[in-house]
């Protein structure tokens, strides 16, 4: 396994999170009509969908301008709070990797930048019920696994499944952000939508880059 990142495989972890979305439109949406509006599912298809056409259009340098060219894509098209919150997790991923390739490392600093942008914007900490909780478990298990000198498919591989693993843990959380927050102590017992399509995005990963 080639341990970097080019364009192409930036653009097919896109394609697959994209088919993913379509997969679990449903799953989405039904989660957040418990917690939410019921639009998760229809929202990020639609971002994803402009996404993919977006990407026929464009002949990416680096893997910086393809993750770029997703989160500008998804804030102009998705009007929840999931298109500008995933949308600038995508932009500030694309800022931090203005080469080329990537390499683990560069992978792992441009996560953490997405987090950042995340929690910038919708002011989310752990344990808020939200797109955070599945992305900072994944982030410090993909982070870990770098600096045990894992390679890239080995980083993702471990950061979906601690992806899943904050997914899960949202189920018992009381939500503090977002509209689910509404609801209080009666969101307490519900999978959170953003968590769930956040290890979406991290399982895409791990499937474009593994074995
Ligand atoms: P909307 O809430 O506008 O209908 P979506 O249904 O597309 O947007 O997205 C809902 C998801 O967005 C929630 O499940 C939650 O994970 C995430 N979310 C909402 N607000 C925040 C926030 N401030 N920070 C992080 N994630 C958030
Ligand atoms: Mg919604």
């Amino acid at each position: 396994m080639d341990p970097t990142m080019d364009p192409a495989l930036a653009e097919a972890w896109l394609r697959a999170l994209a088919a993913a979305v379509e997969q679990h439109q449903q799953q989405l949406t039904d989660l957040d009509s418990a917690i939410g509006d019921g639009d998760h599912g229809s929202n990020l298809r639609r971002g994803f969908t402009a996404v993919l056409a977006a990407l026929d259009t464009l002949a990416p340098d680096t893997v910086g301008a393809v993750l770029t060219k997703a989160g500008t894509t998804l804030i102009s098209k998705v009007g929840g709070a999931s298109g500008p919150l995933y949308g600038s997790a995508f932009r500030a991923m694309g800022a931090a990797l203005p080469e080329a390739t990537a390499e683990p490392a560069d992978l792992a600093r441009a996560l953490a930048a997405g987090l950042a942008a995340v929690q910038k914007l919708g002011g989310a900490q752990p344990g808020d019920k939200t797109i955070v909780d599945a992305y900072t478990p994944a982030l410090r298990a993909f982070e870990q696994a770098v600096e045990e000198g894992s390679d890239l498919a080995g980083a993702a591989a471990i950061a979906a499944i601690g992806a899943e693993r904050g997914m899960r843990a949202t189920r018992p959380m009381e939500a503090r952000k977002g509209r689910a927050s509404y609801l209080g102590p009666r969101s307490i017992g519900h999978q959170d939508p953003g968590a769930t399509s956040t290890a979406l995005l991290f399982r895409a990963l791990s499937d474009v880059t593994g074995p």
